[in-house]
């Protein structure tokens, strides 16, 4: 079976996965990121990919998922505010490197590539993903075909507006911010917009760095008081921007992925009845909205299919096997 490198670039670490070409994951290699300069993500790329690559003995490509907006097609990343890097030649410094094809493109496009290949948006045509983590990620595939967009900025669906005047404050910028609302991160904000009702509350009784979107989330499911208050309101906005891509882009089926997903059901729930009273152009409840499958691994899974497909493309490769 042909085999890739398929790696995730975060922000805090890099995972390199070495993955068969019917998705599965054969190895992992991991590690920390210090320094976010350039030299230094080559540095630490170089040596998770080259242990990746020792394991496993012969591998066509090397695929990446960045952080940022990037020419899938040079794999250069135009820029990354994540990382602070313009123009920055990733994808031909590491190919020569290797002697092997390496292939970059956005995190999340990555992603939605893996989980509609291999997860949740196997078998459906018009498809997205929405990963709620510190931001959220997104993607779209539409008629068979994942949106990349004029330069490459399709599928930043974090990045619509839904409470323009009323919202939190995005770390792009602007005001309200699906992902400033409904991400992990507006989670947490939910849970401190409300505390001010509920005095008596210890959920926010340490020092704020502290405070994660899994405490709350957990304290919600087991019936919390502020916490459910700031779950409603959370729920209320992933709602909002879930009932928008419908609108945009009208998919069969929308999966939830990161860490606030775990919630399963309990966050479906909470949702589903809200986005059909905001669907009004499309047939109601005819969008399946479910929770994704690969987790973690959906960015790696995705680089890899890119790396072995030659392209960010839904399509399968043309290429006979090479017999590896
Ligand atoms: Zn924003």
């Amino acid at each position: 079976m042909r085999k890739a490198i398929g790696v995730d670039l975060g922000g805090s670490h890099v995972t390199a996965g070495i993955i068969g070409e019917d998705g599965t994951i054969v190895g992992q290699h991991e590690l920390d990121l210090e320094d976010l300069t350039f030299s230094a993500v080559v540095e630490a790329l170089s040596t998770v990919v080259r242990k990746a690559l020792d394991d496993a003995g012969k591998a066509v490509a090397v695929g990446i998922g960045s952080p940022g907006n990037i020419e899938p097609h040079t794999g250069i990343v135009r820029y990354s505010p994540n990382f602070g890097w313009e123009d920055e030649p990733l994808g031909p410094t590491l190919s020569k490197r290797f002697d092997l094809p390496v292939l970059v493109a956005n995190d999340a496009r990555c992603a939605t590539l893996g989980e509609y290949t291999f997860g949740s948006g196997a078998g459906t045509r018009d498809f997205a993903l929405l990963t709620l983590g510190t931001g959220i990620g997104g993607g779209i595939v539409a008629g068979g075909e994942l949106l990349i967009g004029n330069r490459y900025g399709a599928g930043e669906v974090g990045h619509h507006q839904i409470r323009p005047t009323d919202g939190f404050i995005c770390g792009c910028g602007k005001i309200g911010c699906f992902e400033a609302q409904a991400s992990g991160t507006g989670l947490i904000r939910h849970a401190y917009a409300v505390a001010a009702s509920f005095p008596r509350s210890k959920l926010l009784d340490v020092p704020r760095e502290n405070v994660g979107s899994k405490k709350i989330r957990k304290a919600a499911q087991a019936g919390d008081p502020h916490a459910l208050a700031a779950w409603k309101n959370f729920a209320s906005d992933l709602a909002i921007g879930v009932a928008n891509l419908i609108a945009v882009v009208n998919p069969a089926r929308i999966a939830l992925g990161g860490g606030v997903s775990s919630a399963g059901d309990f966050m479906l729930d909470a949702i589903r009845a809200r986005v059909d009273e905001l669907t009004t152009m499309a047939p109601r409840g005819t969008t399946e909205i479910v929770i994704a499958k690969l987790g973690n691994d959906a960015g790696q899974v995705g680089a890899a299919t890119m790396a072995m497909r030659g392209g960010l493309t839904t399509k399968p490769s043309l290429q006979g096997d090479d017999g590896s």
